[in-house]
């Protein structure tokens, strides 16, 4: 039976449902032949929407690990979102409909600064900003910052309305490498889909589980690690990440949380056939 919680040792993880959303594969992964991934439609039905786009999903996972709470990525926010036909996200929905309260969550994390993961950060009010979390510390990758807040990058990026606001309501912590986020759960950098792309260990009573981030989108890039999307900034360093890690996972049978993939994206990488699989628990 499909579950939106996964026990790591004495770590509960926690799968919130943002939003589905469906692109054109030829604009997803511009690199790949379309037709390259139609190989995989039948092992990965929930990937392919019926109309033959890519149907992928916004998620956050939260982890609860003595006493702390911790919500990974922030998703797509309330709408209207252009690219989503107007819509808006509905995690905290999802999480008050999983009995989880706003002011539970002491950290939020990003695995990295894309408009898919810090959309609920803050919400307006009056003339400004108010943190969604109010009880949190919001920890951002310093090269992400450095990357998403820079002149060039501050008005396309969105992080003007999403990120920056944190600084001034003094509820953000910028963090490089491998920090502990709370017993047993710890951050690892995998660069690459963006400078600062971080992922989330956790690791209790023996029990490993991963957090993956952006570091796939379509479940074949499990075998195809060489295959890239558009939003991966750095091809070569994100194909390096990505092999890294699905390679650990597999060898070592960790469990993976996967953003993006059906949810609640949770799944072991097997062998089957010679090829990589991800297998959804
Ligand atoms: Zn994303």
């Amino acid at each position: 039976m499909t579950s939106h919680s996964l026990r790591v040792g004495s770590v509960e993880i926690v799968e919130f449902l943002d939003t589905p959303m469906a692109f054109p594969f030829g604009a997803f992964f511009p690199s790949v032949p379309a037709q390259e991934f139609e190989a995989y439609k039948q092992v990965y039905p929930q990937s392919h929407a019926p109309d033959g786009r890519f149907q992928t999903y916004a998620q956050c996972y939260l982890v609860r690990s003595d006493g702390r709470t911790v919500l990974v990525d922030t998703g797509v926010g309330p709408g209207p979102i252009e690219w989503l036909g107007g819509a808006g996200g509905r995690l905290l929905d999802d999480m008050s409909g999983k009995g989880v309260k706003l002011e539970d969550v002491d950290t939020v994390v990003f695995t990295h600064l894309h408009g898919d993961h810090v959309g609920w950060n803050v919400r307006r009010e009056g003339g400004g900003y108010r943190a969604t979390f109010p009880r949190a510390r919001y920890l951002v990758p310093q090269a992400d910052w450095d990357h998403f807040t820079s002149p060039a990058m501050l008005e396309q990026s969105g992080a003007k309305q999403t990120v920056v606001p944190l600084k001034g309501l003094g509820a953000l912590d910028l963090f490089s490498g491998e920090i502990t986020l709370a017993e047993g759960v710890t951050t690892i950098p995998t660069p690459g889909h963006t400078p600062g792309h971080t992922s989330v260990l956790v690791s209790s009573q023996g029990e490993r589980a991963i957090i993956t981030g952006d570091l796939a989108h379509h479940p074949a890039q499990v075998d195809q690690t060489e295959w890239c999307s558009a939003f991966d900034g750095e091809s070569p360093q994100a194909i390096e990440s990505r092999s890294k890690v699905f390679e650990q996972l597999e060898s070592e049978g960790l469990t993976a949380a996967i953003c993006h993939f059906p949810p609640p994206g949770f799944g072991k990488l097997v062998r089957l056939e010679g090829r990589r699989v991800f297998r959804a628990l």
